[in-house]
């Protein structure tokens, strides 16, 4: 057995980092109140509380009031949706949701009940071979403004790396005056988050996709855009998410990304260069291997492929032998023994999507880590594959 683990799946989640947590741990046992309690204890940690508020605020070109601290990017993908549509149901009649087929099931998923319990129809934008969503699809589909309720597009895919032309799709919203969410869960520290130049209303983040910890995200909610809590009992977060605020946490995903932030222009081209040499080596040292995602418009830290002939999880299981950590895609969606919708949606048959791979960089990755990965690659696809 392998000793030391090479993590190549920072997609599916990251370590948090020991600055990181040494600036949560007070949060636990010294300043404990509860941030909305009149006395001393409370109002230490509302201090706390309205200082990463900020922090955050300003990474991503917002005001305080328009972030909603949440558990998880999945409660924050079904806040915006469900919050967003069935608020503007009700404000003026509209029932389309516009989203697409390379969605994460957070949003998928949300959207598919959104019509089948609540009378929304769903319109799901076509994406190239590569994943790019097609703007001239999003124009069609808003010939007729006044019956959309929302739009959902996600700013990178978490299967194939492709990153989407969300300005673009921003400016068609804006003038068409229809609220855009995006789901930016993997784009977190990884590409420019700033809400107005990606013109959204909406975006949700999750903080252990960038050195933070688990259990905490947020939504970013434009002001004035029309929304409908779905967790409701108390007057938290503005009203718009009751529940007492996971103090530490949200100290924790501020303190993660100000520091992703802060390195992002010296590790992306870090990360890009040694992804690009994980992606030429593959294609070129396994028979059988094609990139999938976008070879351009692709995240830093992301390289995914399918391998013909040759069984995803049978992969993963020889990499873990020899002390590698990858994926086959979504996390999520492994032990479901069913092709990605993902791949399905980029054209690739279930036969090819069977050999999906995926190897997702980070910051504990180095230039050996990437050779000793394509020295080990092409035998365990030989051995697999018989
Ligand atoms: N959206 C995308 C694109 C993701 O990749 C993930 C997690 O993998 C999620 C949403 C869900 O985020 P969380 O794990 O924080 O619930």
């Amino acid at each position: 057995m392998h000793q030391r683990t090479i993590y190549l799946d920072h997609a599916a989640t990251t370590p948090v980092r020991p600055t990181v947590l040494e600036a949560m741990l007070p949060y636990f046992s010294e300043t404990y109140g509860n941030p909305s309690s009149i006395h001393r204890t409370g109002r230490g940690a509302n201090v706390a509380l309205q200082k990463a508020r900020q922090t955050l605020a300003e990474l991503l070109g917002a005001r305080p009031a328009e972030i909603i601290f949440t558990s998880c990017g999945t409660e924050s993908d079904n806040a915006a949706l469900r919050g967003i549509a069935l608020a503007r149901r009700t404000a003026t009649g509209a029932r389309r949701i516009i989203t697409t087929p390379i969605e994460h099931k957070a949003i998928l998923q949300t959207a598919e009940e959104l019509r089948d319990r609540f009378g929304f129809t769903l319109t799901l934008l076509p994406v190239n071979g590569e994943g790019v969503v097609q703007i001239d699809a999003l124009a069609e589909a808003l010939a007729d403004p006044s019956e959309v309720a929302v739009v959902s597009v996600m700013l990178a895919n978490n299967e194939v790396g492709t990153v989407e032309p969300l300005a673009a799709l921003g400016a068609l919203c804006r003038e068409a005056g229809v609220p855009l969410h995006t789901d930016a869960v993997q784009a977190g520290g990884k590409l420019d988050l700033n809400v107005a130049a990606l013109q959204v209303n909406a975006m949700s983040l999750g903080a252990h996709k960038f050195y933070g910890p688990k259990g905490v995200g947020l939504l970013y909610l434009r002001s004035g855009t029309p929304f409908q809590p779905f967790m409701t009992g108390g007057s938290h977060e503005g009203g718009r998410r009751a529940g007492t605020e996971n103090v530490p946490l949200i100290v924790g995903m501020a303190k993660a990304l100000e520091l992703a932030e802060a390195e992002r222009a010296s590790e992306g081209p870090r990360l890009r260069l040694l992804r690009d040499r994980l992606i030429g080596g593959v294609l070129e040292g396994v028979e059988g291997a094609a990139l999938t995602g976008s070879a351009t418009s692709r995240l830093d830290n992301h390289a995914s492929f399918v391998i013909d002939g040759a069984d995803a999880e049978g992969m993963l299981i020889a990499l873990d032998l020899v002390g590698v950590a990858a994926s086959s895609g979504s996390a999520c969606a492994s032990g479901a023994n069913r092709p990605s919708h993902v791949l399905d949606a980029l054209g690739i048959s279930p036969a090819r999507a069977a050999g999906a791979l995926r190897f997702s960089l980070g910051a504990s990755t180095t230039p050996a880590d990437i050779d000793y990965v394509l020295e080990r690659l092409p035998a365990i696809v030989e051995r697999v594959r018989s």
